[in-house]
């Protein structure tokens, strides 16, 4: 996200250590500010940490349909980017999530995603970290990639095989 919020990688973060400090922040910015102005820590806090948007994804007749593969790079059991800090040197595709990317058409990220649903008009769902103050609570709420079927994109060609319907997508 110019500053990337989808995960936050490497072997010794901890999802929670984002939502440790809440107290620092005006309660419920999200609900008083528009995205565009909001500061880089807020606009970080508002990724749910679900790793949805790092499926692949085809574009057919002008929708995205999401596929379970998941990039190579997504750990599908924490749902955190195992190369966060080097995401689009090695993924060409990978998306910075920034405002144009949310209002991209064809739409493109799970209808979770707290920065459509914000954008768009939605108050953040109950399950989101920033209501809980707990990094779990997404993964709770089963709302991200933990424990789903999916599959590594590694040598898959036939996307279109894959395609899948999740109610949360
Ligand atoms: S879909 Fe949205 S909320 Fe979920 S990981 Fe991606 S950017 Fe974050
Ligand atoms: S490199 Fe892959 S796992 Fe990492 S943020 Fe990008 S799409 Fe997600």
């Amino acid at each position: 996200m110019s500053s990337d919020n989808k995960t936050f990688a490497s072997e010794e973060y901890n999802p929670q250590s984002r939502f440790d400090n809440l107290d620092h922040f005006e309660p419920e910015f999200w609900k008083k500010k528009k995205l565009e102005e909001m500061s880089k820590e807020e606009w970080e806090l508002l990724c749910d940490g679900c790793g949805k948007c790092c499926l692949n994804k085809i574009e057919i007749k002008g929708k995205i349909k999401f596929t379970n593969t998941r990039c190579r790079f997504l750990d599908c059991k924490n749902c955190l980017c195992r190369i966060y800090e080097h995401r689009f040197e090695k993924v060409p595709d990978c998306r910075d999530i920034d405002l144009a990317a949310i209002r991209e058409k064809p739409h493109w990220l799970p209808k979770t995603c707290a920065y459509w649903l914000l954008d768009n008009g939605y108050d953040l769902p109950i399950w989101h970290p920033l209501i809980t103050g707990r990094a779990e609570s997404v993964h709770e709420a089963k709302m991200s990639l933990q424990g789903r079927e999916t599959v590594s994109e590694t040598g898959i060609e036939d996307y279109e095989n894959y395609v899948i319907d999740w109610q949360d997508l």
